[in-house]
């Protein structure tokens, strides 16, 4: 989290406005609330520039809902085409398949998921409902930098990337988010959707499951995450302040290239993904054992440099640089690293 967003939660912590309650205790159906949510909505909608006809659902649940959430409302009777390429999008596979048919269009487990594939390696279907993919893979820091052409909508889970980059929405059917790595204290999940794919859900989903009833009833059928709404608020001030999703992308290509640039030339630490398909938000890595790995993050956490291991799912060591983490938090790890490579290299 930005320590700004932070900073005005704290001031406005009791009483928001001239309001006189917290945002904590409003209730979701007032117009205080609705100011918020439409405030919200309209930040996020002029950031990422998202066209009219797109809906922004602010929901609960978290990206893992949205795994049983998309096929549900988008695969009807047919299949879908699913590449592949972390945990997140292969877990979200297995959850599809209970719904309908999914076609693997790629599949990168063979190599670790060390990398991304090239458009020419994706196996798209003719008569697709949707083509799923993940465009950054938090536990295996891979990134993809381009958008497929495909020849259905494309769903995208964005939950490690979004608001990092400029996008181009109108390629896209339906993107998501878990509020919590980029954009949002956990509890929030972002859904923004082609208003044109709503209405197609299999007759057992969930009312509260249901894009078009989300839609309808503008996120509010049932009790929102008000708090995580008014943070995003926050957070979202705060990056337009810092010039946008544009403003965001330099950072992450100066942060992730610092501890790249360090790996390179390092005899060392062994960079897991191959160059072509690293991620700027997540850089992940090993030294020559895992006892050094483990001693890496203890000797790193007692330093003040925290969460880097890795995710449970990749092993090794993790460096998690969402767009809030300062350009001191990396040059921190960087002068770290190259500490702890000198006291260990034999
Ligand atoms: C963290 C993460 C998830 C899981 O999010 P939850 O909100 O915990 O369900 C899914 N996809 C990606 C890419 C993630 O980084």
């Amino acid at each position: 989290m930005p320590e700004s967003a932070l900073l005005r939660a704290q001031k406005e912590l009791l009483c928001y406005g001239s309001t006189g309650v917290s945002v904590m205790e409003m209730s979701h159906r007032t117009p205080m609330f609705d100011e918020i949510l439409q405030g919200t909505k309209q930040k996020l909608r002029d950031l990422l520039r998202i066209p009219e006809k797109y809906e922004i659902l602010l929901i609960q649940g978290g990206a893992t809902l949205q795994f049983a959430s998309i096929p549900m409302n988008l695969i009807e009777n047919g299949f879908a085409d699913y590449a592949m390429t972390g945990n997140f999008s292969t877990k979200a596979a297995r959850e599809a398949k209970k719904y309908g048919e999914v076609h693997i269009a790629c599949d990168t487990a063979p190599t670790g998921h060390d990398r991304i594939p090239t458009q020419s390696e994706l196996k798209i279907s003719e008569g697709a409902k949707y083509f799923y993919y993940c465009s950054n893979n938090t536990a295996f820091g891979t990134e993809w930098n381009y958008v497929p052409e495909t020849k259905s909508p494309i769903v995208c889970d964005m939950s490690s990337d979004i608001l990092s980059r400029p996008i181009d929405v109108s390629k896209y059917g339906l993107i998501y988010a878990g509020a919590q790595k980029n954009m949002a204290p956990a509890g929030l999940t972002v859904v923004i959707i082609d208003r044109a794919l709503a209405g197609k859900h299999l007759p057992i989903t969930p009312e509260v499951m249901e894009y078009e009833t989300l839609i309808k009833t503008d996120s509010l059928l049932n009790t929102p995450p008000c708090w995580c709404i008014y943070m995003l608020g926050l957070v979202l001030d705060w990056l337009k302040e810092q010039g946008g999703v544009e403003a965001m992308e330099v950072l992450k290509k100066e942060r992730s290239a610092k501890v790249y640039g360090l790996l390179d030339d390092s005899k060392f630490y062994i960079p897991h993904a191959i160059p072509s398909g690293r991620s700027d938000m997540n850089i992940t890595f090993r030294t020559p054992s895992e006892e050094l790995d483990m001693e890496f993050v203890k000797d790193a956490a007692a330093q003040g440099l925290i969460n880097l291991k890795g995710h449970k799912v990749a092993g090794g060591i993790r460096a998690s640089l969402y767009n809030a983490m300062p350009m001191e938090g990396v040059d921190r790890l960087v002068s770290f690293m190259k500490d702890f490579e000198v006291k260990h290299r034999v």
